[in-house]
């Protein structure tokens, strides 16, 4: 398992170079077929203008706080009144 996700691994990075390599060294005999070709028309088109689509934020109360006294009920039963310490040495 180890051996074969270790293969694996070195596959995929030797195609991902081979890809880098051949996608950065590739050439056209003539203009018509680099107009054609995805990776020229990329490397060579205008450059990407930055759009952003962010909404701006929008503040508002989706609610009001509202505290409410917790009291702790303490009662004391008669058996722990009877409970008393260890005595003292
Ligand atoms: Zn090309």
């Amino acid at each position: 398992m180890r051996f074969t996700s270790r293969w694996l691994t070195w596959i995929c990075l030797s195609l991902m170079l081979w890809a880098a390599v051949a996608e950065s060294t590739h050439s056209h005999p003539n203009k018509t077929e680099s107009a054609t070709c995805s990776i020229c028309v990329v490397a060579h088109g205008t450059t990407p203008t930055a759009s952003s689509n962010h909404a701006r934020p929008v503040f508002a109360a989706v609610g009001v706080l509202q505290e409410e006294e917790v009291i702790a009920k303490a009662r004391l039963g008669v058996f722990e009144l009877g409970i008393r310490g260890p005595p003292a040495v």
